[in-house]
């Protein structure tokens, strides 16, 4: 949208002026080409239209409320006429022979309804001969609430051009899609495609709504919406997968979402600056969920193939059952709307009370079934709010430095709607593109710390991981506002992270020395490692004696005074399982674990086999000399086995 403003500044007169001018002699559009529009009894702008811009009376309209008047926004507020600028594309576009300005008064005048009356002009509704370019809102009066309307002291202007009508106009196109706004993305996905604009009116279709979608959806998330299931994260991600489907019709079965959105971003960076600093992030995104959608749309359609095919009772009757509908929506995160538009297509129907009965049902046991403190509470749903954010994996870089320069992915709120801001005082929960912060997880508590920008100041109080791949950092907003997409300095408080590695790295020690007073069949059951302390649950027959106690917290201690350094490295986890490295079965590893080696069994032998090995995420300590001084405080059973 283009425009102009004013406030309090200048007013009617030089508002008409300026539009006139940039018209007629920036984009030299013909003035006998110009049809303007006043309210009813704006004479005043009828008068400045005649004078100062020679507009005849032939071309000079005046319409009531409906169509030329703005406001009040609310119940009171500023008010008042708008002129309307339209562009005439000719006789031959025209419903009926043009209507003059006196008959279109006397029709109004007279109640007529609009599609009553026989003649065309510039605000007919039945046929695209006039398009609205410019709109100017004087706003010259404040309405109160009995709707009373007084002068405003200072009148103020507010002008609105579309750009994309005035491109079509201006290069003579007869809609958007022929202008250079669309052309050269067109022409990009007609090139993957080998398809060419323009030679078969099915692909076209196809050729535009993949642009056209790709586009928004550049701007979209460059403007920080990231794909959900909810508001505008579901529009976006309805834009991204209906452009893979559309895509799919002229034959785009590879990715291609992320070249034409490139193509975009070349194309607008000029104009839209922040598209070229994003780009790294929007074409991340955009590959992300295009992958995403590729990887069930193939399995999604043969579903509803194989449903249509098959027929079950329903289909037959040409409905798809609401039940299938929600089972691809539950699974493989199938927009209902493409069910739907995938349906119609086979000339079938979706059964939508079926689809909406299923829903409120998961809705139910959703909240039902509280969890962890982040999908728990009253917001049962939380854990699929995470699934749907979409923020892709985050990068832990914690083991190697406690400060990282990155980007806010996404910002929630408590109740894990994704927001696009958050101001003093806020609780928020934040996505970072990589992070120094360590989630809760091995029994090791979640870091606290600081996220900075240049406008905001977050402190994390918690971190979590509520999804595989995703940190979620929990804290409150103490200065400023955060936005997503900022550049952000995340640092770990190091003192916390000290304590909680002098604790972590201890449990390690302390396992190893369990197994070595108690025998190799103690096995650790669970722990819990924070910054005050360490709590180790691990499987034995009887309490320990006190001689037992005592002999544990010596080789503990013993180890730490011999300050060797901890070693940690990664290893494929059965190659580590055969090095001797001990796992904690309540543990969910991957291919590659990382594995720490801790303490010295000879301190003589720089080469011997370490004092403990452990498969362990957590965060260590370098040398155990950091530990200080080991203490049992108490050691009680929890259970028999
Ligand atoms: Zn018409
Ligand atoms: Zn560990």
């Amino acid at each position: 949208m283009l425009g102009n403003f004013s406030v309090g500044d200048y007013f009617k007169q030089e508002a008409i002026d300026y539009a006139w001018e940039f018209i007629t002699t920036y984009m030299k559009l013909a003035p006998e080409k110009l049809f303007i529009t006043v309210y009813t009894d704006d004479d005043e702008a009828a008068g400045m239209w005649q004078s100062s811009t020679g507009t005849p009376d032939e071309r000079l309209y005046r319409y009531g409320k409906s169509d030329n008047w703005w406001g009040p926004p609310g119940a009171e507020g500023p008010c008042g006429p708008c002129s309307e600028i339209h562009y005439d594309f000719g006789e031959q576009m025209g419903c009926a022979p043009i209507a003059s300005p006196s008959e279109i008064a006397a029709w109004i005048e007279s109640g007529m309804k609009w599609e009553d009356q026989p003649g065309c002009h510039p605000n007919c509704d039945r046929c695209e001969r006039f398009v609205e370019m410019w709109n100017l809102v004087f706003m010259q009066f404040f309405q109160d609430q009995a709707g009373e309307m007084t002068p405003l002291p200072k009148p103020n202007i507010d002008t609105g051009m579309g750009l994309e009508r005035a491109a079509v106009i201006v290069q003579g196109a007869t809609n958007v899609y022929d202008t250079d706004l669309y052309q050269p993305i067109i022409g990009v996905v007609g090139e993957l495609a080998g398809k060419k604009y323009g030679e078969d009116h099915v692909a076209d279709v196809s050729l535009r709504v993949v642009a056209e979608h790709t586009r928004g959806a550049t701007f979209l998330i460059s403007d920080g919406v990231t794909p959900g299931n909810e508001g505008r994260g579901y529009v976006l991600r309805r834009l991204i997968r209906r452009a893979v489907r559309y895509g799919r019709k002229i034959g785009l079965t590879e990715p291609f979402v992320v070249q034409v959105a490139e193509t975009v971003i070349d194309r607008m960076k000029g104009a839209y600056p922040e598209l070229a600093q994003n780009r790294e992030f929007i074409l991340k995104m955009l590959g992300g969920e295009e992958q995403q959608f590729e990887r069930v749309l193939d399995q999604g359609l043969r579903i509803i193939e194989e449903a249509l095919s098959t027929g079950t009772e329903n289909s037959n009757i040409g409905i798809l059952p609401g039940n299938l509908a929600f089972a691809l929506y539950d699974t493989y995160g199938f927009p209902v709307e493409e069910t739907v538009e995938i349906a119609q297509e086979r000339g079938v129907s979706v059964d939508m009370e079926g689809f909406e009965r299923e829903m409120k049902a998961q809705r139910e046991r959703a909240r039902a079934g509280s969890a962890t403190k982040f999908g728990g509470g009253g917001s049962g749903a939380k854990i699929f709010k995470y699934r749907d954010l979409n923020a892709g994996p985050s990068e832990f870089v914690g083991y190697e430095r406690l400060t990282a320069q990155t980007t806010i992915v996404a910002l929630l709120s408590p109740d894990g709607d994704a927001i696009d801001h958050a101001e003093q005082g806020h609780e928020v929960e934040v996505v970072l593109r990589e992070t120094p912060f360590y989630a809760e997880g091995g029994g090791q508590a979640g870091d606290t710390g600081t996220v900075l920008s240049l406008k905001g100041h977050i402190d994390i109080e918690d971190t979590q991981t509520p999804l595989e791949g995703l940190i979620v950092h929990k804290g409150r907003v103490r200065s400023g506002v955060m936005m997503v997409g900022e550049e952000v300095n995340a640092k770990v408080d190091r003192e916390r992270r000290l304590d909680i590695a002098r604790n972590h790295s201890s449990t390690h020690l302390l396992h190893e020395a369990l197994r070595r007073v108690l025998g190799t069949h103690v096995r650790q059951a669970g722990s819990s490692v924070s910054p005050e302390r360490l709590r180790f649950d691990f499987t034995h027959i009887q309490a320990m004696s006190s001689d037992e106690i005592h002999e544990v917290e010596r080789i503990v201690n013993e180890q730490v005074l011999r300050n060797p350094p901890s070693v940690k490295n990664e290893l494929a986890y059965t190659q580590a399982l055969d090095s001797g490295y001990l796992a904690f079965f309540g543990d969910k590893y991957g291919e590659t674990v990382r594995v720490v080696d801790m303490g010295l069994n000879d301190p003589e032998e720089a080469t011997a086999r370490p004092f403990s090995r452990e498969v362990c995420g957590g965060t260590h300590l370098d040398s155990l000399g950091e530990t200080g001084l080991f203490l049992i405080t108490s050691e009680s059973s929890i259970g028999s086995g």
